[in-house]
This record gives C-alpha cells, sequence and structure tokens, in this order.
C-alpha cells in the first residue's frame, strides 16, 4: 500500500453525524494521520430532499467537535475538489460518455412506466422473482438527447466473478451473474451511489477505501466499473458493523446516537473516539486510548471481524477514565471543555484561576461535563446556591456555636493551604472535644451550599480565607434564622 495513503469519509447528510458513522471517520483519519497521508471529507448529497446546508453544517461541527480534521473537502478546499457529489455532476457525465463510447455502459430510453409494467408482467407470472433489467435498451441508438438514464453493460465483462483482497475479511468472490445492468447515472445527470463513488474515488486517488461492511455487497460492481474504466482499484477494508444491545442495527430508538447528542450531555470528544476506536480494532486488553496513543498503535492488522453490540455504560466509563485522569485531558482543555456547561448554568464570566484550582478537587467524581459544571458551580459564585433541604437539616441554631469557631479558627491561620487549615481545625476539635463531624456538615453546607462535595480542606484552600469566611457567616445568619 502506498505509503501516503489517501483516504475519505463520505457521508451523506441526514441531519446529525451517527456515532457508526464517526467510527469509520475515525479509522480513516488515524490511518491519514499515522501514515502522514490525506484525509478527505466528501458529501454524498445526492439525496437532495435531505441534504441541506444546514445538515451539512451539522456534520461540519460534529467533525470538528470530534478534532478529526480533514486535509481536504468543504471549507478548507483542496486540488480535487469540488468535494460535494452535486458540484460534480460534470465528471459523472464525462465518464459515463467515456463508458458508453467503449461500449461499456450505454443510454437506457425506458420509461418509469415500461419499467414498471415489465416487474408487473414478471410478478404475475412468479411472485417470487426477481427483476432484472432484460438490456432491451443495450443496443439502441436514439438521439441523446431523448430522456435516459446510463447503465452499466454487464455483457462487456468476460469473467464469471468478481475478487478481490479485503484486508479485514480476506478474499472475496461473488459471482458476476448477482450483478445486472445496472442504472450509474439517473436521466437528470445525478449518480447512483455505486458510480458516484467509484468516479469520486478515482478522481480524488483514493488508495483505501474503508467503510462499512454493509457496503461489501457494493464492491464487485465498483470494481467492474474500475476496470471498465482501465483504472486501477483502490484497495478496501470493511469494518464490522456496530450493532444495538439486541443485534438490530443501532438506531435512535436505542438511545443517543448522534454526535451532538453526546456533545450537549456532556461527553468529551476524546472519550467518543477512545470507545468508538474499540469497535472493530484492538490493541492487546488496551482499553484507553489518547488521541496520541490511537496514531501511534493503530493498525490494519488488528481490524477484526465480528460486529459489536453498543454498550451505553461501558461508553460512559471510558467517557469517565478521560475526565478523571489529566494525562487523558490536561488540566487546560478539562476548563476550556467545562466553560460552555458552566454558562449554561449562567456562569459566563468565570474567574480561571478559580476554576483551574477547584478541578482537580471535582474530576474524580465528574462523570459527564454537566456533572462537573454542576460540581463546580459553588466555587464559581460570590454566594453559592443553598439546597433549602440541606439548609434546614444542618444549619440548625445547634450549630452556630461550632460555625463561629471554624470562623475563628481559620481567621488566624498563617499560610492559608489545605495542611494549615487542617492543623487549625484539628487543634480546633482537640480544644473543644468536638468530633469532626460536629462540624463538618454544618461547614460544608455555610460554603457549598450542599451535603456533598470535595474534602472539607481542600475545597477551603480553592475558596480562599475571605470567600470562606463570608460563606461561614452566611451560613450562621441562615442557622441563626432558624431559631427564631
Ligand atoms: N455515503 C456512504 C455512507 O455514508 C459512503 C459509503 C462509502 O464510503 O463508500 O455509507
Amino acid at each position: 500500500m502506498s505509503e501516503h495513503p489517501r483516504v475519505r469519509f463520505a457521508p451523506s447528510p441526514t441531519g446529525y453525524l451517527h456515532i457508526g458513522g464517526v467510527r469509520t471517520a475515525l479509522f480513516n483519519w488515524l490511518w491519514a494521520r499515522k501514515n502522514h497521508g490525506t484525509f478527505v471529507l466528501r458529501i454524498e448529497d445526492t439525496d437532495q430532499e435531505r441534504s441541506t446546508p444546514q445538515s451539512m453544517q451539522v456534520i461540519l461541527d460534529s467533525m470538528r467537535w470530534l478534532g478529526l480534521d480533514w486535509d481536504e473537502g468543504p471549507e478548507v478546499g483542496g486540488p480535487n475538489g469540488p468535494y460535494f457529489q452535486m458540484q460534480r455532476l460534470h465528471l459523472y457525465r464525462e465518464y459515463a460518455d467515456k463508458l458508453i463510447a467503449s461500449k461499456r455502459a450505454y443510454r437506457c430510453y425506458c420509461t418509469k412506466e415500461e419499467l414498471a409494467a415489465a416487474r408487473e408482467k414478471l410478478k404475475q407470472e412468479n411472485p417470487k422473482a426477481n427483476f432484472v433489467y432484460p438490456g432491451t435498451c443495450r443496443d439502441r441508438t436514439d438521439h441523446p438527447d431523448r430522456p435516459h438514464v446510463v447503465r452499466f453493460n454487464m455483457k462487456g465483462v468476460n469473467r464469471e466473478t468478481t475478487t478481490y483482497r479485503d484486508l479485514v475479511f480476506g478474499e472475496v468472490t461473488t459471482p458476476n451473474s448477482a450483478q445486472q445492468d445496472f442504472v450509474m447515472l439517473r436521466s437528470d445527470g445525478v449518480p447512483l451511489y455505486n458510480f458516484g463513488v467509484v468516479i469520486d474515488d478515482l478522481t480524488m486517488g483514493i488508495t483505501l477505501v474503508m467503510r462499512g461492511r454493509d457496503h461489501m455487497v457494493n464492491t464487485p460492481p465498483q470494481i467492474l466499473l474500475y476496470e471498465a474504466l482501465e483504472c486501477a482499484t483502490p484497495a478496501f477494508a470493511h469494518l464490522p458493523m456496530m450493532l444495538a444491545p439486541s443485534g438490530e442495527k443501532l438506531s435512535k430508538r436505542h438511545g443517543a446516537v448522534s454526535v451532538g447528542e453526546y456533545e450537549t450531555n456532556g461527553f468529551l470528544p476524546m472519550g467518543v473516539l477512545n470507545y468508538l476506536a474499540r469497535f472493530g480494532w484492538s490493541h492487546g486488553d488496551q482499553e484507553i486510548f489518547s488521541r496520541g496513543d490511537l496514531i501511534d498503535k493503530f493498525d490494519l492488522e488488528h481490524l477484526g471481524r465480528p460486529d459489536g453490540r453498543f454498550d451505553a455504560k461501558k461508553f460512559a466509563d471510558v467517557n469517565f477514565e478521560h475526565l478523571k485522569e489529566e494525562r487523558l485531558t490536561d488540566l487546560e482543555s478539562y476548563a476550556r471543555q467545562v466553560l460552555p456547561f458552566l454558562a449554561k448554568r449562567g456562569l459566563d464570566a468565570v474567574d480561571p484561576g478559580k476554576l483551574r484550582a477547584a478541578i482537580p478537587t471535582i474530576r474524580q467524581r465528574a462523570r459527564t461535563l454537566i456533572e462537573a459544571a454542576e460540581a463546580l458551580d459553588f466555587y464559581l459564585r460570590d454566594k453559592p446556591v443553598y439546597d433549602p433541604a440541606a439548609v434546614k437539616k444542618v444549619l440548625t441554631p445547634e450549630c452556630v456555636d461550632n460555625l463561629e469557631a471554624v470562623a475563628g479558627a481559620i481567621e488566624s491561620i498563617d499560610k492559608f493551604d489545605q495542611p494549615g487549615i487542617e492543623a487549625a481545625i484539628q487543634a480546633l476539635l482537640t480544644a473543644r472535644g468536638l468530633q469532626m463531624k460536629a462540624i463538618a456538615q454544618p461547614a460544608r453546607v455555610a460554603l457549598t451550599g450542599k451535603t456533598a462535595s470535595p474534602g472539607l480542606y481542600e475545597l477551603m484552600e480553592v475558596l480562599g480565607r475571605e470567600a470562606c469566611l463570608a460563606r461561614l457567616r452566611a451560613g450562621i445568619e441562615l442557622a441563626r434564622g432558624g431559631r427564631s
């Protein structure tokens, strides 16, 4: 295989980017990045009803969010454009004309009505038979201006079978009798999938076609087209499918399948990519990969054949690993990615230093960026949002003295850091003969507004002395309020 592969991802815009499609995009992207190749993004927009500018934009936005950057394609251009099929109709026409000239294709003037009648007739004779176009127009030479489709001429194929070496599935042989004179171009000049994809791959110099195994049925007619054009075929690698837990095709019915939903639900791009990387590829027992790790380790040898089943829990766990580990998501990146989720809570001008200090205290527990924003919330407001139930239960008049003592103890600490705070509070407990629990919950509710939070000493250090004192005083007021 060429040293600098040219690979592509060719989604049809349907309004969202399906995670199964992302797995295909990811493998192609990894192969390009690993081998200093070229990753082409190409849009199959021939279904004009579904292919709106909005549905296109969703794909581009999702690809960018995932960090799957493309070297050629929409918005970045490139020497093999345009990258939208509907802007390439002249090319399909040109290649169709070539094949007509060499008699490997022909114009078919049969009308829809004629074809429908032929189908109906066959159905009457044999309800189970599959209609195969009988080649009626193969030798017709009507004027090319009459409405026509262009069909591939199977009569020009002089072998019984088509064989190719799939990089995943090995040698695949299909009888050519399975093919008919398939339509390449519709009467409006729009290509059907097999013809469009071949002309695109050919003219874009694609060296390896890596796509879902649901396309294996399309590969033989595509190879016949390459041969008819007397061109070399690219290599093919078909990838196993991502199925629903039930074994059906994974669809919206089975939960979130669009990339956009994972973004909204607070997943990290790398959480998504890491989970998908393991669908059809493995590297020993390793489950968790950084982006660099995937590029380093990805190979074609370890692409597997068995289909995989989507596992939402495992997906969430993999995402959580990426949130937890500084090695996988460094502080800067975590901070940047949690910002939109803080903004959704009305926190749109947060102190970056405070945010960076707070993240390490919450990242061991937050499974999504939504949970992270929730856990960070109290650090980033002037006053925490007090949970009324927590206040009622914990901030009772009995804790006023203890809260006052905590405030007094931290006022005089020299260095307001975790060890200093811990020492001051331990000294207070000893002096008063108290257990930690006598002050921990009241202080926690006063400082954070909630009964669950990071460790008291670490959160106090992040809040800083002034904020702690102000919050303890506010807590004392609330606790006193309970008395009247
Ligand atoms: N538009 C096709 C799909 O989304 C592309 C198939 C191919 O890669 O050839 O499945």
